[in-house]
């Protein structure tokens, strides 16, 4: 898949205001006890200065809580911005980029905007495609947004070893499920993890991600990415959040997936066969997506509806929250397919 920025078009959000949103895999238990009262603490004047220029503070705390040096972490607004920095400092025009088909959607994106060319992979060929491909950049996501799947570490061994490639594994998921490679970065010089604050940690709304890797990647993709990306009140907010509530974290990270399992379960009585999942979604395949999609926005419920995904079909994927809005779920499901 080769395109070019010129046909890019904007990420379509799906409508805010729905009663129950079980659309872009967010904390739907809300965001961690601490933040409402750092934000209460914060200064005005503070707002009017530039914030750190790369967040060491917040570094500090999310070196911390993932068990390596600081100097292994760049941070940035949100894992977004870490991943098209890393696209950018390390691919050049004409690279070749691949990673799983189905996978996240915004990579394609940014590898585009790099002028970079896109090959998705087999989930049944990924070592081997991986190994055959050349490819500059290797893109692998674990659990991997839309489908859920869990990639073994053995598996990622194997392609990080072949290949002659930047390999980034995206870990926003890695607190629903599935090993950390994390371990792997003393023997990998060519590995960078990408995290995020948005789904288990509860913030998206304050847009912060980081990633792991040797200090020599940090500064090439801080280099690439500029200061300035992580506000000072979002620095202030995910320190305390990391140094505070990761019992709180833990715990819904724990319940999401209890309710995950059960979700499946009601699912598969009501003759759906959800795809295994280690993240805090389930994918669904079922035929025309997008108009079950509709029907369930009709009665106040947001998911998000794939057509054609390789290998899968169309699917509507479907956030996991507190029990009674799974029910809630699960009962317009059975309406609108009657
Ligand atoms: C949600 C998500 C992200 C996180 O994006 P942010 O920019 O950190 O909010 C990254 N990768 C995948 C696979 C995701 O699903």
């Amino acid at each position: 898949m080769t395109a070019t920025s010129r046909e890019l078009v904007r990420y379509s959000e799906t409508e805010r205001g729905c009663r129950i949103d079980l659309s872009d895999n967010t904390n739907l238990w809300g965001a961690p006890p601490s933040v409402a009262r750092v934000l209460g603490e914060f200064g005005a004047p503070e707002l009017s200065r530039y914030p750190s220029a790369y967040s060491p503070r917040l570094k500090r705390a999310i070196a911390k809580y993932a068990g390596v040096d600081e100097s292994m972490i760049v941070t940035g607004c949100g894992s977004d911005d870490v991943l098209d920095s890393a696209i950018r400092a390390f691919g050049a025009p004409g690279d070749l980029l691949a990673m799983q088909n189905p996978s996240f959607s915004m990579i394609p994106v940014f590898a585009t905007v790099s002028s970079l060319s896109v090959k998705g992979v087999d989930r049944a060929r990924l070592v081997d495609e991986m190994a055959s491909l050349d490819a500059q950049i290797i893109y692998l996501c674990t659990p991997n947004n839309p489908t859920g799947e869990v990639l073994s570490l053995e598996t990622i061994e194997e392609i990080t070893s072949n290949a002659n490639a930047l390999v980034i594994v995206d870990e926003a998921y890695i607190e629903f499920g599935g090993t950390s490679c994390v371990n792997m970065l003393g023997r990998f010089e060519n590995l960078l993890i990408t995290r995020t604050f948005s789904k288990a940690l509860g913030l998206a709304g304050f847009r912060i991600g980081y990633g792991i890797a040797s200090p020599a990647i940090v500064s090439r993709v801080e280099g690439v990415r500029g200061p300035y990306k992580v506000s000072a009140i979002s620095e202030v907010v995910a320190a305390g959040v990391l140094e505070n509530d990761l019992e709180w974290v833990a715990e819904k990270a724990q319940e999401a997936v209890a309710n995950r399992n059960r979700f499946a379960r009601a699912l598969n009585s009501l003759g759906f066969t959800p795809m295994e999942s280690g993240a805090n979604f389930l994918l669904i395949p079922v035929a025309e997506a997008r108009e079950i999609e509709s029907r369930l926005r009709d009665r106040g419920i947001a998911v998000r509806a794939f057509e054609r995904l390789n290998g899968i079909g169309d699917a509507l994927r479907v956030t996991v929250g507190p029990w009674p809005v799974m029910e809630e779920f699960l009962e317009a499901l059975a309406e609108v397919m009657k």
